[in-house]
């Protein structure tokens, strides 16, 4: 029987020396030392043993024991503190590798230029005022002096919703809002920017385009605060060298209108293909306000005046830019959009 412990004590120790998890460590707590273990086994049997040889053989089953509970227990405590190392190691954080670069959005050409006129006209005392894309009838055409049916719509390819709503084909309609909320009090100096819907889709045209309009209301406004203002604002933008020209024109809610050119951003005026050498380019429309629109807005048109003018975003940032075709402030490539 003492061999038999012996040899059970040996195989413990040589058991639990191989063992490489804590799962191991208990399955052998319980082949050695557990209720049906193979020590408790033979401890059981010791009520067959004589009243002599009893002592001597508790004595070495407990030794037995105790020695397999020592092994145990630092075994325990050894694969406890590898498991917290590797843990440790999965863990940690190794600083001296490179960081993830972080992408960052940034600004769409037509954003920069917007908010760069925007900057502008708040610097000269302008609101900005804001109108549905979706319009009525009356604020896109009619209170801007275009009846149905007169033939100056036919400058506007417009998309209709139904017979009295429609995408708005300009930012004008705005003008009549802004008018209508303000009347009779002066002064109205407002700009609004927003996107507007036309029939077009070339090089150079798109069906969704943006437009800033300008409005400005008051006594005794005249045709030189349209020209000085103008002129100040296309300096601003395209740099002090810049010339401005005014060609009468037509508009139906402006009476006299003009179109506004500049001296060619290329060359300077001296002639090129992107003004096609005449040294000039059409930026924008412009005028005074249309006696009938005051009327219709509620303002007395022998008592003020105003002036008026529509830009088109687009237009401006690739003069501004260099762009050569429009579609591509649409189509969202970041090769594109990263150079600005
Ligand atoms: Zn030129």
């Amino acid at each position: 029987m003492e061999e038999k412990l012996r040899r059970i004590g040996a195989d413990a120790l040589q058991d639990l020396s191989s063992a490489c998890t804590l799962e191991d460590l208990n399955d052998l707590r319980v082949k050695y030392l557990g209720k049906k273990g193979e020590l408790t086994q033979v401890m059981r049997g010791m009520g067959a043993l004589s009243a002599a040889e009893r002592p001597l053989i508790g004595q070495i089953a407990n030794e037995v024991r105790a020695s397999i509970e020592k092994e145990l227990a630092t075994r325990t405590s050894a694969l406890k503190k590898l498991a917290k190392e590797l843990r440790l190691k999965d863990e940690g954080i190794d600083v001296t590798l490179p960081g993830s670069p972080v992408l960052r959005g940034g600004k769409h050409p037509l954003s920069i230029v917007t908010e760069e006129i925007q900057k502008f006209f708040l610097g000269l005392g302008y609101n900005i005022a804001e109108g549905p894309e979706i319009e009525t009838d009356y604020y896109n055409f009619e209170a801007l002096n275009l009846p149905k049916d007169h033939p100056a719509r036919d400058m506007q390819d417009t998309f209709f919703i139904s017979s009295d709503t429609l995408l708005r084909t300009q930012t004008s309609s705005v003008q009549v809002r802004t008018m209508e909320k303000t009347a009779p009090n002066l002064p109205v100096k407002v700009i609004s920017p927003g996107k507007v819907y036309r029939r077009d889709d070339d090089a150079t045209h798109s069906p969704m385009f943006s437009q800033v309009e300008g409005l400005a209301i008051d006594r005794r406004i005249t045709f030189s605060d349209l020209k000085g203002t103008l002129d100040l604002f296309m300096r601003e933008i395209f740099g002090p060298k810049t010339k401005t020209r005014f060609r009468p024109s037509y508009f139906p809610f402006t009476e006299p209108s003009a179109e506004v050119d500049i001296s060619c951003v290329m060359c300077g005026g001296k002639g090129c293909r992107v003004c096609s050498h005449t040294g000039w380019l059409e930026i924008l429309g412009s005028g005074m306000v249309h006696p009938r629109v005051l009327e219709v807005s509620g303002y007395n048109s022998e008592e003020v005046t105003g002036f008026a003018f529509g830009l088109g975003v687009e237009r401006i940032t690739m003069l501004k830019y260099g762009i050569d075709d429009l579609r591509i402030l649409f189509e969202n490539d970041l090769r594109f959009l990263r150079q600005f």
